[in-house]
């Protein structure tokens, strides 16, 4: 329908569509959309009557709830934008956000009262914080504030393309960036599409549940709970990933979508339990973000035995641009399993080298789009947007990857994780492929430490299995079975644990920087 691009346009029309369905469920409380609909209306005209207008941030910080999408859609009914704020930073980190966004009014988790009452005198522009839930001694309570108010609907007018949503990027290489959407960014390409044009796994179909299980402050979770909203889906919310819990709201509720990370995967992957459960309603897992090892699809494929979709996008794309569908996960050989996929309905994407001239098939260079997906801007950074954003509307990803003669994209890193030795460019994730298989290795990640004679040297950071024991040659020798020798690591460090961001990637920054100190990379 492509009268339905503001996200408070798709909660209007759901209501009316289809009132009484359910859509979400939170800690066994159900919600339906036309209770969504009132509860956003009333959140709108209480924030409305604090002065929050127009093109006014709030800031959320706090684990999933549906009051999280309840409060979204009031700012949207007003204008307002929702900023989700990560709530496992520290303090001056989520000072840092509250600040760059300019929040007038916060709400925050039950779990964090505490910490925000430490470091509220930071912030700059916030003047009411509530309690998303119950209310605090300091500060009211989101739900029984939203009562007093009444469920009319404000209907400020909003235009397509108005912000209507910030997330922060994952802060993966640098601080994180304020990317703002707009309700064309997030539904536009959607609503051009009818059910026909769609293949199975991008609907939702009736009666059907899907498991909420990443965190709103990640476009993964606020995209999906969005998502399911516009298809008229039922979301089972999490407050936060949990695996064994996972795994009993997948028989409980008997959830046939799920969308998860490598490293939630993983986990499951490991879970005592996980042999006894039953996952026949299960279709679909979708997972991205970042590289998937080939050998945990594989393990992947056969414990869950269902459909798997792989997703590449980015907080700048309102999530997924490209996808690999189900048929193409064949783990008998099939060379496609190692590739992201091909760009969905509506996307363009393009290899450039560094003057953005486009390469032919098998070359790597950078990965740029251009879509109705592609963000607004970064929130006050001008000169970040100039550089990632060009005049015609192509988005530079910061990734590099090749498209195969097929149309397939293999996407192979951060441009700046890319390790450059003897003149030789290595990507981490091949290497890092090439060694994650062998049964000692539990983790493993890949950097470029320097080196005298090569500029750079490929090393091996590895987590062991429990008990298990290998050397560093064996290592280097496994490694050098799957990838040629100049890729093979030139040393191996043993570390109980990698660094990860909450989103679960590897923060190959942090692993570097003890061997760098004093050095300069030309990227860091
Ligand atoms: P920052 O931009 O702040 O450094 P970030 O890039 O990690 O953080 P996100 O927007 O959450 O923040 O993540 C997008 C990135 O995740 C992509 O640019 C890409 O590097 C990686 N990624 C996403 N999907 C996949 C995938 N399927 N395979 C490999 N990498 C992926
Ligand atoms: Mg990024």
């Amino acid at each position: 329908n492509e009268n339905i691009v503001t996200i408070a346009d798709v909660i209007r029309q759901q209501a009316k569509d289809q009132g009484e369905a359910p859509v979400f469920t939170f800690e066994g409380q159900q919600m339906s959309y036309a209770q969504l609909d009132a509860g956003s209306s009333r959140a709108a005209n209480a924030l409305a009557s604090l002065g929050v207008n127009k093109g006014d941030r709030i800031a959320y910080m706090g684990k999933n709830s549906h009051l999280y999408f309840e409060i979204l859609l009031g700012a949207a009914k007003i204008g307002a934008v929702m900023t989700p704020v990560n709530w496992r930073l520290a303090g001056p980190e989520v000072t840092y956000i509250v600040n760059n966004c300019q929040a007038k009014i916060l709400f925050i988790g039950p779990e964090f009262v505490d910490l925000v009452k430490q470091i509220k005198s930071n912030f700059d522009h916030v003047e009411t914080i509530f309690c998303s839930e119950q209310a605090d001694e300091e500060f009211a309570g989101y739900p029984a504030w939203r009562d007093g108010f009444p469920d009319t609907d404000p209907m400020v007018a909003c235009a397509p393309d108005d912000d209507a949503l910030q997330l922060y990027t994952s802060g993966t290489t640098g601080h994180p960036k304020g990317a703002i959407m707009s309700g064309y960014s997030i539904f536009g390409a959607r609503a051009k599409l009818t059910d026909d044009d769609l293949a199975d796994w991008q609907k939702s179909q009736p009666g059907e549940n899907m498991l909420l299980a990443m965190p709103c402050f990640h476009i993964g979770g606020t995209g999906s709970g969005l998502g399911n909203m516009y298809s008229g889906g039922h979301a089972i919310v999490v407050r936060e990933y949990d695996p064994t819990q996972a795994l009993d709201f997948i028989e409980q509720y008997g959830i046939s979508k799920i969308f998860m990370v490598p490293a939630a995967i993983q986990i499951l992957l490991n879970h005592p339990r996980v042999g006894e459960v039953d996952f026949s309603k299960l279709k679909y897992i979708s997972y991205g973000a970042s590289p998937i090892p080939l050998e945990m699809m594989k393990q992947s494929i056969d414990m869950f035995g269902c459909e798997f979709i792989q997703m590449y996008g980015m907080t700048e794309t309102s999530g997924t641009i490209v996808a690999l569908p189900p048929e193409d996960h064949d783990p008998n050989g099939n060379d496609k399993m190692r590739s992201v996929g091909k760009p969905l309905q509506g996307v363009e994407v393009k290899i450039i080298d560094e003057d953005g001239n486009t390469l032919p098939a098998r070359e790597v260079g950078e990965i740029a789009t251009r879509s109705s997906f592609n963000m607004k801007g970064y929130w006050n950074m001008d000169e970040a947007t100039a550089a990632t954003i060009d005049a015609d509307g192509w988005l530079r990803t910061g990734d590099a990857g090749y498209f195969d003669e097929d149309g397939y994209l293999y996407i192979h890193d951060r441009v700046k994780d890319m390790i450059i030795s003897g003149g030789e460019n290595i990507y981490p994730a091949e290497v890092e492929n090439a060694i994650y298989g062998h049964p000692a290795i539990a983790d493993v990640a890949v950097i470029g430490v320097p080196d005298e004679k090569w500029g750079e040297a490929v090393k091996a950071c590895v987590v062991l299995k429990d008990a298990a024991e290998i050397s560093e040659t064996d290592i280097i020798a496994h490694a050098r079975t799957n990838i040629a020798g100049f890729k093979c690591p030139k040393s191996v460090d043993f570390i109980p644990e990698l660094p990860r961001n909450p989103s679960g990637k590897i923060l190959r920054r942090e692993l570097r920087a003890p061997y760098w100190e004093g050095k300069d990379r030309a990227v860091n």
